[in-house]
């Protein structure tokens, strides 16, 4: 049985007790909803994976109250300060060596030397955070491969049964995850673009680069090209619409679909990241009945949180392994 919990003084004492305690907890956060462990507790991280049939090599984001603890568990430099002290907390995880007094287990960060942080910019997150007095590693809360959910009821249908409780924040206002930047070497890179615009960092510490080791690599394992596949393949730019197409609007819909799933009517790109996996879960959840077998996305500008959406729906168009998380 997975607890219902409700975001009151008791439901978040409930829920830290029960990471303390070393149990799964879901809860809100701004991005999307983690998957909270005791990240100190290698037996709570190892049921993180379990849970997540999520393959060993994919390391997760360590979640901390305020900047001063999260940065105490890494080698700061002073770019990373100044990062930190702009965009937390927020929607941007910070990679960076582990500090040789880290207390973070080993599995959470899949035996990289490198630890992925991020203080979250959710009232609910936070005190649960504060409570647990611990960091709390957490994957979005979903099954891997799947598309994060986005409301405590996507957590239900992903992983009911499987963990101990979910902490309803209601809806995430910012709903795609987090921008990931590394700040290990002199030169910043963006490994996952995310809530925070890759424009707000560069405007703060320069040029950002872009990734650009082996695809699937292990750099960052959540770049995998169809990491977040939803069920149904995704055709981008569409500017018709199929017969077997279901229609994922941006603006005024295209005509002659039969589901539509508008993320803005008025175009309005922090509307559309914040009903973007909704969107694909519902047109998901129709499509096979109305004999849909595919998406056709119309394009979304590829500025500002719009470049998470484009992310997104790119490895939503991308081919898919057989197997998905058996990649290397
Ligand atoms: P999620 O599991 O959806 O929360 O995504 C976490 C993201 O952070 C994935 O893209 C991970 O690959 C990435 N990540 C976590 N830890 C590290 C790390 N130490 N180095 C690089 N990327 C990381
Ligand atoms: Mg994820």
């Amino acid at each position: 049985m997975t607890e219902s919990l409700h975001a009151s003084r008791d439901g978040i004492r409930r829920a830290a007790t029960l990471l303390r305690e070393g149990a799964l907890v879901a809860f809100a956060t701004e991005t999307v909803y983690g998957l909270g462990a005791d990240a100190t507790n290698d037996s709570a991280v190892a049921a993180v994976f379990v849970a997540k049939d999520r393959p060993r090599f994919n390391p997760l984001i360590c979640h901390y109250p305020d900047a001063n603890t999260a940065l105490a568990d890494v080698v700061v430099s002073a770019a990373a300060r100044r990062v930190a002290e702009a965009f937390w907390p927020g929607p941007l995880t910070l990679v960076l060596r582990r500090a040789s007094r880290c207390s973070i287990s080993l599995l959470a960060s899949a035996g990289l030397d490198t630890l992925a942080l991020r203080v979250p910019g959710h009232d609910v997150a936070r005190s649960l955070l504060q409570q647990v007095g611990r960091p709390v590693a957490a994957p979005s809360a979903n099954r891997s491969g799947r598309v994060s959910p986005t409301t405590a009821q996507h957590v239900q249908a992903e992983l009911g049964g499987r963990i101990a409780a979910i902490l309803d924040g209601g809806p995430c206002d910012v709903g795609v995850e987090s921008t990931v930047l590394d700040l290990c070497s002199e030169q910043p890179k963006l490994l996952r673009a995310g809530g925070t615009t890759i424009e707000a960092i560069e405007n703060l510490i320069g040029p950002v680069a872009s990734y650009s080791g082996a695809p699937n690599s292990i750099r960052s394992p959540g770049m995998l090209a169809s990491h977040y596949a939803p069920g149904l393949p995704v055709r981008m730019g569409a500017t018709e619409v199929e017969k077997d197409e279901a229609l994922l609007a941006f603006g005024s819909p295209l005509p002659g679909a039969s589901l539509v799933f508008n993320l803005s009517d008025q175009g309005d790109l922090s509307e559309a990241a914040s009903r973007l996996f909704a969107g694909l879960r519902m047109l998901d959840q129709n499509a096979p009945a109305l004999g849909l077998i595919r998406v056709a996305a119309m394009p979304v500008p590829d500025h500002g949180i719009g470049r998470a959406i484009n992310d997104r729906l790119r490895r939503a168009s991308a081919p898919r392994p057989l197997k998905e998380d058996s990649c290397p």
